[in-house]
């Protein structure tokens, strides 16, 4: 661990290269300064300021003797004249506030946090030019940090963390961040976030897919703390797609394809039909218990067997897979959920007091495999690059369009062809659903219908059951059982339009075109494709 800072004049050093200072971070260790030797204007430059207002890593300070400043600021435009980088880390020590003046030695306070110095800029004072280091938290470290705030946030407002899974260092843990900022001053730390990662990170693509992920950030932010906005404006905002409401006669047209797959089925009409169907497949309690820890445990390892063969063959390289583990819990107020762990492992848990249909819990195994394929390689490149943004794997940002996408387009990536009936109603009836849900979803928070009015819809139309109808406003409604804004109301756009307008096209032109190598190439050796922001540019090379 240790620190370097330059400070050099055109005209006359005044500063004496302080090469090695060492820091290690705590208060017993020695602290690293610089001497300032000559009278002059001297620069600095810190995350916080001196006066405790947080100064903006794009602002510079710039001091002359005593403390009266030249310039009391001195905007980003003079330091994007960047001409050189150092890229030299700083782990775990960082510079809080940084005072340079004239003959004296200053100590630096040092706390956990990592800086790392990474522009030299220019300064004009007076006349002459100095050349200064600009010293900034690392752009990873700051969004990895502020996601964890953004998460503590979105969890005191609505019980659910903006984080779905953390596989970073632990200082870094969402949990570990502050809980107490007020949003309005960390959604302006992203925003000047997003002004550093578009000086300083020069991989396009990871450039737009973090400027991407901070934009969802705010708008998250805003909304739960109160912002009037649109829901069509707030789907737009979180995952970059638009609001879109399948007409009735699309729907119609699902409705047959469904009549077409229960043909078999005795009945009057389709919703004996449906019921029936619905029924036979209905599994809780016990024989739920033995289906989840048993059959699907051993249909999981099939799975990542086929993702082996099928998918990662062509990729030319393979990932580690310490596999999924079932499991069922009691007591949750989900019926089920995937969790990555920091590992190469993901724990999938059911809860076994809500009523399952077998038939359906096939077709999750693939849809569930995928979020943690995708997430395994993510941990791959991660721990390879130490890209530190890749450790946090947030909700409601345009990665998770591709994520629900392509967890969607499973069976298609594994080539896996039903011959089961059953589990070809079953994804009929999936898809009338998932369908019908954005419908009721849209009357719920854009067009001011009422639980009741979304509760008949999805029953007539997505042939729900109405306990199951009923179970779906927890999910789509705007507000929670107490009155809080509902974390999940815009989420259920991810799926349906990942799939249809992202990732089935892009698959299907590249079976077409003999490029299926490429394709999963892109999509997993590159974390940074799977966003509704960076996808078609990252697959460009395929039109
Ligand atoms: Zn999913």
């Amino acid at each position: 661990m240790w620190i370097e800072f330059t400070i050099a004049l055109t005209t006359t050093s005044i500063v004496r290269r302080n090469d090695e200072v060492s820091a290690q971070g705590t208060d017993t260790a020695p602290r690293p300064s610089l001497i300032v030797n000559e009278l002059a204007p001297i620069l600095v430059i810190t995350p916080r300021t001196v006066t405790g207002v947080p100064l903006s890593t794009s602002k510079l300070l710039i001091l002359t003797n005593g403390v009266t400043p030249i310039f009391p600021s001195c905007h980003a435009t003079t330091v994007a004249e960047t001409t050189a980088t150092n890229n030299t880390m700083m782990s775990n020590t960082v510079v809080v506030d940084i005072f340079f003046f004239l003959g004296i030695q200053i100590p630096i306070a040092v706390n956990t946090n990592p800086l790392k110095i990474i522009t030299l800029g220019k300064a004009n004072t007076k006349g002459s030019t100095t050349l200064l280091y600009v010293v900034v938290m690392d752009v990873s470290e700051r969004y990895v940090r502020l996601c964890g705030e953004v998460s503590n946030f979105t969890k005191a407002k609505t019980g659910v963390s903006f984080v779905d899974a953390y596989i970073g260092p632990e200082n870094l843990d969402p949990e570990k961040q502050s809980k107490n900022r007020a949003p309005e001053e960390f959604v302006h730390d992203i925003q000047e976030l997003v002004d550093q990662v578009k000086g300083d990170v020069d991989t396009p693509l990871r450039s737009e897919h973090l400027v991407g992920e901070c934009r969802s950030m705010v708008v998250t932010v805003e909304w739960l703390n109160g912002k009037d906005i649109t829901y069509a404006d707030l789907v737009q905002g979180l995952f970059n797609i638009p609001l879109k409401r399948f007409s009735e006669s699309v729907i119609d047209k699902k409705i047959e394809d469904l009549e077409e797959a229960l043909q078999k089925y005795q009945g009057t009409d389709l919703r004996d039909r449906v019921d029936a169907f619905t029924k036979e497949g209905e599994i809780s309690g016990a024989d739920l218990k033995q289906l989840v820890e048993r059959d699907l445990q051993t249909k999981a390892l099939e799975v990542g067997n086929l993702f082996q063969k099928k998918v990662y063959s062509l990729i030319g390289t393979s990932v580690t897979d310490n596999g999924v583990e079932y499991q069922t819990v009691t007591d949750t107020p989900w019926s089920g959920y995937n969790w990555y762990q920091k590992g190469f492992k993901s724990l999938n848990q059911f809860n076994i007091d809500v009523t399952f249909n077998k038939n359906s819990l096939q077709s999750v195994i693939y849809h569930e495999y995928e979020h943690h394929v995708s997430n395994l390689w993510r941990e791959k490149y991660f721990r390879e690059s130490g890209n530190l943004e890749l450790a946090v794997v947030p909700l409601h940002t345009g990665r998770c369009v591709i994520s629900e996408g392509t967890a969607d387009t499973a069976k298609e990536f594994l080539g896996v062809v039903e011959e089961d009936p059953h589990i070809e109603i079953a994804d009929a009836l999936y898809t009338l659903r998932r369908m019908t849900s954005i419908n009721a979803a849209t009357m719920l928070n854009a067009e001011g219908k009422s639980t009741e009015e979304a509760i008949e819809y999805m029953f007539e139309r997505g042939y729900r059951t109405e306990k199951s109808a009923k179970g779906s406003m927890g999910f789509i409604g705007p507000k929670m059982a107490d009155g809080r804004p509902n974390f999940w109301a815009p989420y259920v756009f991810t799926y349906f339009f990942g799939r249809t307008d992202f990732v089935l096209p892009t698959f299907n032109k590249a079976v077409q075109e003999d490029e299926l190598a490429k394709f999963y190439q892109t999509l997993y050796l590159n974390p940074y494709s799977g966003s509704s922001v960076t996808w078609r540019k990252a697959f460009d090379w395929l039109n």
